[in-house]
């Protein structure tokens, strides 16, 4: 058998949607675009959605759009991928860790404090695996300390935490539409904010800090344009668009399906000898973007080259950003800075999970964990 880490979900309707973009004359930002930034913002329920070309350019601009740059600090995690304290530095500004949960692998909300100084200018909690950070509490240390929150939601669309849904109760949230991820569009992403002067800041900064989009400029009577702030090329395109419509007006389906899958996981390896799972908080609609197993650190390297020689892709999600070669040599990080998210980065396999697995690949994939285990 051959069973691939990920496979998309993209359907007929989708291609024919695209279809019609690339038969228009207009590929670039347009109607497309803004149609799916609507339908985003209605299914957050949130007022503005501004479509990207990345998550990265999202958490570059949530930053940019808020003045954090040089001299400050932001908040954040080490137990994500490394785009997320990345774009801290590209907007200047020196990522701190705050060291993560052990049954949830998400920033622990306790640890925040400690690490606030004068300096620091925003948190960036990552909803890990789809299942969201404590938001409440993360808002009242924000509020405490009249600092923002960025939330990074590349994992976690879809999720729910005591009834509060994913960019409620941060000053943005960050979207990733990445090859991979629950809905994608190859490349793409999103911001969503509350607030209508952000969403007019954050439209410039997408297209260079130009006044007019080449919507503005040229489906309507020529206009001169005028550039007011320094901005980046992070606009999202009607191919990117066209691709997320339907997926998004599937988005729940698409869930149920993984949830399933998920549910699967868990029944079966929950109390098997060599494995531990994560665990899920109470009062959560799990996003279930990816399901982990954790083993002996030992072993984990051996575990992941067996399941793969029985044709079932696998990844690591994630060895901490810290201990990267960058993080190591730049910050001097070292072993020991963040134990708990080193523990998990050691043991950690993601397994295949996504709406076409079908069960009996998936009781192909537990058969081989449980034999090579
Ligand atoms: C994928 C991912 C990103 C980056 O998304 P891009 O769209 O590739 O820039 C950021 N954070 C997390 C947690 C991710 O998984």
């Amino acid at each position: 058998m051959k069973i691939e880490f990920f496979r998309h979900s993209v359907d007929k309707e989708d291609r024919e949607r695209v279809d019609e973009v690339l038969r228009s004359i207009f590929l670039t930002t347009g109607s497309f675009v803004s149609e799916f930034e609507e339908k985003f913002s209605k299914y957050l329920n949130l007022p503005y959605t501004i479509g990207l070309t990345s998550c990265t350019a999202a958490l570059h601009l949530a930053l940019l759009a808020w003045e954090i740059g040089e001299g400050d600090e932001v908040i954040t995690t080490p137990m994500s991928f490394c785009a997320t304290s990345n774009a801290v530095m590209h907007a200047g500004a020196t990522p701190v860790f705050v060291d993560v949960e052990e049954d949830t692998g998400n920033i622990n909300a306790e640890l925040i404090e400690s690490k606030i100084t004068k300096k620091t200018k925003a948190i960036i909690p990552v909803h890990l695996y789809g299942q969201m950070c404590d938001m409440k509490k993360i808002r009242q240390i924000a509020d405490r300390y009249k600092i923002i929150i960025i939330e990074d939601a590349a994992h976690c669309i879809e999720g729910m935490r005591d009834n509060i849904k994913v960019g409620q109760l941060g000053d943005a949230a960050c979207f990733s539409f990445y090859a991979t991820k629950n809905i994608t569009s190859g490349e793409g992403g999103a911001i969503t904010v509350h607030d209508a002067k952000k969403d007019e800041i954050l439209r410039m900064l997408r297209l260079h800090g130009i006044d007019k989009s080449a919507a503005d400029r040229y489906t309507k009577r020529y206009k001169h344009w005028d550039m007011v702030v320094l901005g980046w090329k992070y606009n999202m395109d009607n191919i990117q668009g066209a691709l997320l419509i339907g997926q998004l007006a599937r988005i729940e389906d698409l869930l149920k399906k993984r949830q399933s899958l998920y549910e699967r996981y868990v029944d079966v390896f929950t109390g098997l000898k060599g494995i531990r799972l994560m665990k899920t908080k109470s009062d959560i609609n799990h996003a279930c973007h990816l399901f982990t197993i954790q083993v002996d650190e030992n072993k984990r390297d051996e575990i992941l080259l067996s399941l793969q020689d029985k044709g079932i892709g696998v990844a690591v999600n994630y060895r901490p950003i810290h201990l990267l070669s960058y993080y190591r040599s730049h910050f001097g990080f070292k072993e020991g800075d963040f134990p708990v998210a080193e523990s998990i980065g050691k043991r950690t396999i993601s397994l295949p999970l996504y709406p076409s697995f079908t069960e009996v690949e998936q009781d192909y994939v537990i058969e081989q964990v449980k034999k090579v285990i």
